[in-house]
């Protein structure tokens, strides 16, 4: 950050009277300008034995395939913004969605929530975001273009868990991990 979105003037890296760390603060209006985590949320869409995948139209992770997913928006909730992603990545209606797995990925200061869900219908389509989607049993799904590591252990835990017809919630942190 370089300027104040309240005054235009330039911001400071310093620490703030009572807090702990270096916050950007403006240098004329004193405002002080926070940055905390991103929100990621996303949806895990079943229909029968299949899971709705994304191939990913965009940057990063281009021709790789996904769950929907995608940065929340203001003024919505966690599931309405899961629900929003998946329409708009893969034209599918969800329903029951209930949480599945929460990722923190503290050394980028994000934090991904994906619930499992029912595609209504089992009826979708090919959002402006991907490439293509489609309906996925275990084998048939590209375990090795999958797009996200978070990704790729919410569908293996799903189908660990499909065994058991036990969904528990878990909640892990992701460590850095250069890509080979
Ligand atoms: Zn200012």
């Amino acid at each position: 950050m370089k300027f104040c979105t309240s005054c235009g003037s330039t911001v400071a890296l310093t620490i703030p009277e009572g807090d702990d760390r270096e916050r950007f603060v403006c240098t004329s209006c004193e405002s002080i300008h926070y940055v905390n985590p991103r929100v990621i949320v996303g949806c895990l869409p079943v229909h029968e034995d299949k899971v709705l995948l994304c191939k990913r139209a965009i940057e990063p992770r281009l021709g790789y395939w996904t769950l929907p997913a995608g940065f929340m928006e203001n003024g919505e909730t966690t599931p309405q913004g899961a629900a929003r992603e998946t329409w708009e990545e893969a034209r599918a209606r969800v329903t029951d969605l209930e949480l599945y797995r929460i990722f923190d990925v503290p050394y980028i200061s994000q934090v991904y929530m994906f619930y499992r869900c029912r595609v209504e219908d089992g009826r979708y389509g090919v959002g402006p975001e991907s490439l293509e989607t489609g309906l996925y049993t275990e084998q048939e799904i590209p375990w090795d273009e999958i797009a996200f590591p978070v990704v790729k252990q919410t569908l293996q835990s799903y189908f660990e868990d499909v065994k058991t017809g036990h969904y528990p919630v878990q909640v892990s942190a992701v460590e850095y991990r250069r890509r080979s």
